[in-house]
């Protein structure tokens, strides 16, 4: 659409609604005069006004008479433009009756210094499409010049900001929602470390309602943070300071708040670096949540894992956890072995290299019924107490097989090696067969003397009495000898042995313990200084002595020679019995002290409890001695037993001991 007559001497050019006002606009009226008497700089300054689509308006003159565009109109709204055409040509002051003040303000600060004013963002209230709004701006008020430099008028381009700033504000109210719905606690800080923002869960958090944070440093006597060591924390070593000095973002940092009558409280925290628009670090922002009740179970179950865990490492018996597998039909058919303690690797030989290993591979003759039995108690629940042998260790197992959970395939397993204790009842029992053939042997020969006496009885002049009543007495003193030595055990074991102490000769004692002893084959040497004396119980000790040399009469009986010696060693008095018998496999050894001990000599009949080593074991440890043998097999044994000779000084030892 174009303006058909434009008069050329009016030098308004715009084709717009207000160049068509001006051109019209009685100017003569006001203190401008008509157009054709403006400056020439006026007439520019107008003229770029009307042709801008940015909005302007201009304050010319002393009465800062007021020019304004079509752009300027169309963002005040079709009723204030309304009022603005009004406006055209009329003092400023006029125009503004109420924003005059600060106008006028900013007019006068332009023209005496010659200089620009910007101002961003400022609020002017307008009544806009029916309602008051709240309008925005950003303008700046230019000097306009003549030609000697002077500046006679204002140039204001202005734009409204209005959508920015509601959008800002819109954002801004949208994240504070956010923040206060937030479950976990927020806070902002500045460059400073001083808190500029708390939502109302941080509050709630840390029991704060009320308080002022940034009235407090981090630490402080009423309030610090700690390390989880529990040693205090510097500020800066808190995460919001970390994420302003390197820049980069922490996550779950863990620390804790101590304040005086208040329980200590955990925190985890994740912070993040906070830039400004020239992208420098302006603060920090750090979301924390309550990890109190987490770690206080973190540390019950610490404390509880390490007392199991030395319970675990310190007990004798063997403990594993194992893990089930099953095969397609659900039939166990393998284990892995989890945790093993200390016990178990002694037992085993197994080490710590077992673990998360499967047992048949670790284990490859191990028998199905392990398997199985561990396998039913992961799968019914059913605790299990059961014992083995084990024929790859050629040992004995006593087992107890729990399971952990109902949820998981984990099966507990203690277990001991009971071999000691099976060889032990195997001993027991075959003592007590031998224990009845040795008794029954001298019994039924007993009894049939006692049937020949009793035939006899009406004959007493016969030739064989005396030889019946002989036999019966040496089998009444066969089982004599057989029960003193069982009620002897019995007392040892039960440590009521109580001992009569003398002085005595050594040499007479070699002498005396062989003195029953009737051998053809046996020569008894004996070696001993004649004045040797041993302070002791004498019977007791020639019982041990009697017990040696019949063991080696019985052990050895092709060998000729016995040598007994008695000497003396250092405080000690050292007597061993020694015989050129077949000796001793080295494995017995360590066993022939033993209750019930009887080394198998196969193919050979000796008679015995196994019960003399051990009683001449036990009497010599009550007198405060030592026992001992040295054998090799083929050459023959020496048994010795040494006595403390520094007799005062035993003295209380022993006496001690008496019972
Ligand atoms: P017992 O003679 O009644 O079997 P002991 O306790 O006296 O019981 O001896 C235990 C075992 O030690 C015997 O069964 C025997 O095997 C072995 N033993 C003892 N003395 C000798 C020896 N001098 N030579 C070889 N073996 C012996």
């Amino acid at each position: 659409m174009s303006e058909p007559t434009q008069p050329r001497n009016t030098c308004i050019y715009g084709k717009g609604e207000m160049s068509a006002l001006i051109r019209s606009f009685d100017w003569e009226k006001t203190s401008l005069g008509p157009i054709h008497t403006w400056s020439a700089h006026l007439l520019i300054s107008v003229n770029l006004l009307l042709d801008s689509s940015f909005p302007m308006l201009i304050w010319w003159g002393e009465d800062r008479i007021q020019f304004y565009n079509d752009a300027y109109l169309r963002i005040l709204g079709t009723d204030n433009s309304k009022k603005q055409l009004q406006t055209l040509g009329r003092r400023g002051e006029d125009c503004w009756p109420d924003a005059w003040p600060r106008v006028s303000e900013l007019i006068e600060r332009v023209l005496s210094s010659g200089e620009s004013e910007f101002v961003e963002d400022e609020m002017v209230p307008l009544y806009r499409n029916g309602r008051m709004e709240n309008v925005y701006w950003t303008y700046a008020y230019n000097p306009i010049r003549n030609m000697g430099g002077v500046p006679e008028g204002i140039l204001v381009v202005c734009t409204e900001t209005t959508h920015t700033q509601e959008r800002l504000q819109h954002n801004e109210e949208q994240l504070k929602r956010v923040l206060d719905h937030m479950a976990e606690g927020v806070g902002i800080v500045d460059r400073l470390g001083k808190i500029i923002y708390s939502n109302p869960m941080a509050h709630q958090i840390l029991n704060t309602e009320g308080f002022k944070f940034p009235e407090r440093s981090s630490n402080s006597p009423e309030w610090y943070n700690t390390r989880l060591d529990g040693t205090r924390m510097s500020d800066e070593e808190h995460p919001t300071t970390i994420a302003m000095s390197t820049g980069k973002p922490v996550f779950n940092y863990e620390f804790a708040i101590e304040r005086p009558g208040l329980d200590k409280m955990y925190l985890s925290m994740n912070a993040a670096p906070i830039t400004d628009a020239k992208g420098e670090v302006s603060g920090a922002v750090g979301m924390f949540m309550d990890i109190t009740k987490r770690k206080q179970t973190e540390t019950e179950l610490r404390a509880s894992e390490s007392r199991y865990r030395t319970l675990f490492n310190s007990i004798d018996e063997s403990f594993m956890l194992i893990e089930l597998i099953f095969d397609a039909e659900g039939r166990p058919e393998d284990y892995w072995i989890r945790e093993i303690n200390p016990a178990f690797s002694r037992q085993t030989g197994l080490t710590k290299a077992a673990c998360n290993q499967r047992a048949r591979t670790l284990m490859p003759g191990l028998e199905d019924l392990w398997i199985e039995t561990y396998g039913q108690v992961a799968l019914t629940g059913k605790s299990i107490r059961f014992e083995d042998y084990n024929k790859t260790t050629k040992q004995w197992y006593r087992a107890f097989a729990s399971r952990v959970s109902e949820e998981t395939p984990f099966v507990i397993v203690v277990f001991d090696n009971i071999t000691a204790k099976k060889e032990l009842e195997q001993r027991k029992d075959d003592f007590i067969s031998i224990a009845s053939h040795e008794l029954k042997t001298p019994i039924t020969s007993l009894k049939a003397s006692l049937q020949l006496l009793d035939r006899m009885k009406d004959q007493p002049n016969t030739a064989t009495l005396p030889r019946m009543i002989d036999q019966a007495n040496r089998s009444v003193n066969k089982v004599t000898v057989l029960i003193d030595m069982l009620l002897n055990a019995t007392r040892m074991s039960e440590g009521q042995l109580g001992l009569q102490l003398e002085r005595f000769n050594a040499l007479e004692l070699l002498k005396a313990s062989c003195s029953h002893i009737q051998t053809a084959n046996h020569n008894f040497v004996f070696e001993a200084n004649p004045e040797l004396e041993i302070f002791a119980d004498e019977n007791r000790v020639e019982q041990v002595l009697v017990n040696l040399v019949n063991n080696a009469v019985k052990y050895a009986p092709g060998a000729s020679e016995i040598y007994l010696k008695a000497e003396k060693l250092g405080d000690r008095v050292m007597i061993s019995v020694r015989d050129l018998g077949p000796g001793i496999l080295a494995e017995q050894l360590p066993h022939l002290f033993d209750r019930h001990y009887r080394a198998d000599f196969s193919g050979m009949q000796y008679s015995g409890l196994g019960l003399g080593l051990y009683i001449s074991a036990e009497i010599v440890k009550r007198h405060g001695g030592e026992i001992g043998v040295e054998s090799t097999p083929g050459l023959g044994s020496t048994f010795w037993f040494s006595l403390p000779g520094n007799i005062e000084l035993q003295q209380g030892y022993l006496q001690g001991n008496l019972t």
